[in-house]
This record gives C-alpha cells, structure tokens and sequence, in this order.
C-alpha cells in the first residue's frame, strides 16, 4: 500500500506541474495575441420570428492562433476571467462591435457579452458610454448579454450598475436562461429588456413534451414581464417552425447562420435585402 501511494504520487505531482505550465503559456501567449491583434469578432445574425428579418447580431471572440488556428471562446475565455484578461480583451470586443456596428444598416442592433468578472470593475458603465460616444453608435442600438453569475456577487452593486446602463439607453438581455439559480427572482429584481433561452432547451424540440412546455412557459412569462424572448441554438427547420409558432421574439441559431466573419455578415444582410 505504501508503494502504491508513492506511485499515485508520482503520476499526478508531473500532472499538476504541466497543467499549471500549460496555463502560463497560455496567459502569456493571451497577452502578447492582444498586443498582437489576433482577436477578432464573429457575428451570429438574431431574426424575428414572424418576419424571418436580421434584427441584430451577436458578436462572438475567436482568437486567431499563428500556429493553432482559430480557437474558440469557451478555451480561453475562463482562463482569461481567472488572470484578469478579461477586462482588456471585454473592452477590445466592446470597441470593435461598436465600431462595426456604425458601418450596418440603422435598425441593426449589436449583442455583446459581458463577463461578470467585468462587473468588479465600478467603473463598467461609465467605460460603456464612453466607448459609445467614441465610437457614435447609439445606445439603443447596442445590447449587453449578461449571464445570472453576475447575480451571485454583489447584488446590490450589479443592480446599480445594470440600472445604470439601462439609464444610458443600452439594452440589457439575460444569457443562457434557465441553466443557473434563482432565475425567477433575478428576472423581477434585475431590469432586463429580453431573455435569452438556453439552446439546452431547444435541442429535443419539438418532439419532446417537457422541453416544449418549458419553453412555452419562459415566452409566457417573458411576455407577461415585458420582456422579449430570444430563442438560441434552433438548428433545424422544425425547431425554428416550433418556436415561431409559439410567439418568442427572435431566434438564432445555425438554422439561420453559423456566426460570420464581419465582412460575411455584411454580405448576409445584403443578401436577405435582395431577397
Ligand atoms: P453564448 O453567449 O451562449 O453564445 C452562443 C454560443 O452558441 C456561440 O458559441 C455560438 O456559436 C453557439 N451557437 C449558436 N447557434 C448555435 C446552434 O444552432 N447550435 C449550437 N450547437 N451552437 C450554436 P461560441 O462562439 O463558441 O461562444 C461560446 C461562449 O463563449 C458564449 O456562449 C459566451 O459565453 C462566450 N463568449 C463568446 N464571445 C465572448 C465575448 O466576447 N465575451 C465574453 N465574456 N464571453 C464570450
Ligand atoms: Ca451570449
Ligand atoms: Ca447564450
Ligand atoms: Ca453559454
């Protein structure tokens, strides 16, 4: 049994070493890809259920690795909320899907994700008007995509902060619904605009009787609280047909488009305009 342990030992002290290596790299390698600009925004076209029309766009980060390619958010994303990163790259992706935004069609609003780790930062709303008269977009036409973590810090403070930004005119949308706690009071206490509905929802619909219930009853109550509901992840034509049918907002997914590079987006509304 003692040489057993030992044994243990050896093989998860070297593993424990790498991954704490492996992190490092990455953190550096984060840091110099931002000096670098090898981040770039993606955007994911919203349309209206009953029109089928682009209504807005979801910028989603992808690094673009000189040697690993184009790496996805959900691999670099926590480790850049765990060093801090995520306060230099949140305002990058902020910048640059304003600054893409001014260049689309009036009505074309633009969706970016918050990190609740940027909520730390007092400051948040105060940077989020600045980079709004920088850049001249209007606040109206941008949408800040929140995640109920946010929720767990500090209540009172986020409540300020969101209150805030709904005061300068941002629209403020609740991410991933359903997949966290206490969804029901955040959305009383907290002053969201839209729901956003986790595709994990969406996946076994329509054949599936409970997730068409649960998904039916968030568009119910979104109504009833005045909120609009976006339906994420419809992947097929039957799911999209499904979820018009029963009155939600929006709807976005690979039905309608895989996230575009920028100048595809631009080529996508072009598209849906000839059309
Ligand atoms: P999210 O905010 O829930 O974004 C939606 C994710 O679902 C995106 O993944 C999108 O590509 C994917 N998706 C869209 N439609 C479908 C579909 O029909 N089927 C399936 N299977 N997936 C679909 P992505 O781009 O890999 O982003 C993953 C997550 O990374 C995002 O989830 C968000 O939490 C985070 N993220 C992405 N960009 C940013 C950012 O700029 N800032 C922050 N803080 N987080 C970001
Ligand atoms: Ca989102
Ligand atoms: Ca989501
Ligand atoms: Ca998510």
């Amino acid at each position: 049994a003692k040489g057993e342990g030992k044994a243990r030992f050896r093989i998860f002290e070297p593993a424990l070493a790498e991954r704490v290596e492996a992190r490092r790299t990455l953190e550096t390698d984060m840091r110099r890809a931002l000096k670098a600009g090898e981040f770039e925004l993606h955007y994911q076209p919203l349309v209206d259920a009953h029109s089928g029309r682009v209504t807005a766009a979801e910028a989603l980060v992808r690094w673009r690795h000189p040697r690993r390619g184009l790496v996805s958010p959900a691999d670099f994303i926590p480790l850049a909320e765990e060093t801090g990163l995520i306060m230099p790259l949140g305002a990058w992706v902020l910048r640059t899907a304003c600054t893409d935004a001014t260049r689309w069609p009036n009505a074309i609003k633009v969706a970016v994700n918050l990190s609740p780790v940027q909520f730390r930062d007092d400051r948040l709303p105060e940077a989020v008007e600045d980079i709004l008269r920088e850049t001249g977009l209007p606040a109206r036409r941008l949408e800040l995509e929140i995640t109920e973590g946010v929720m767990f810090d500090d209540e009172e403070r986020t409540l300020m902060m969101l209150s805030r930004l709904k005061a300068a005119g941002v629209g403020l949308a609740m991410d991933d619904f359903g997949t966290g706690y206490s969804s029901l009071s955040y959305l009383r206490r907290f002053p969201f605009d839209k729901i956003k509905i986790d595709r994990s929802f969406v996946r076994q619909l329509p054949a599936d009787a409970e997730s068409a219930a649960i998904v039916r009853a968030i568009i119910t109550m979104g109504s009833c609280l005045g909120m609009t509901t976006t339906v994420e992840g419809v992947e097929t034509a039957e799911q999209y047909a499904f979820v018009a049918s029963e009155q939600c907002s929006q709807v976005q997914g690979y039905h309608v488009s895989r996230p575009l590079p920028s100048k595809d987006f631009v080529a996508f509304l072009v598209g849906q305009k000839a059309a």
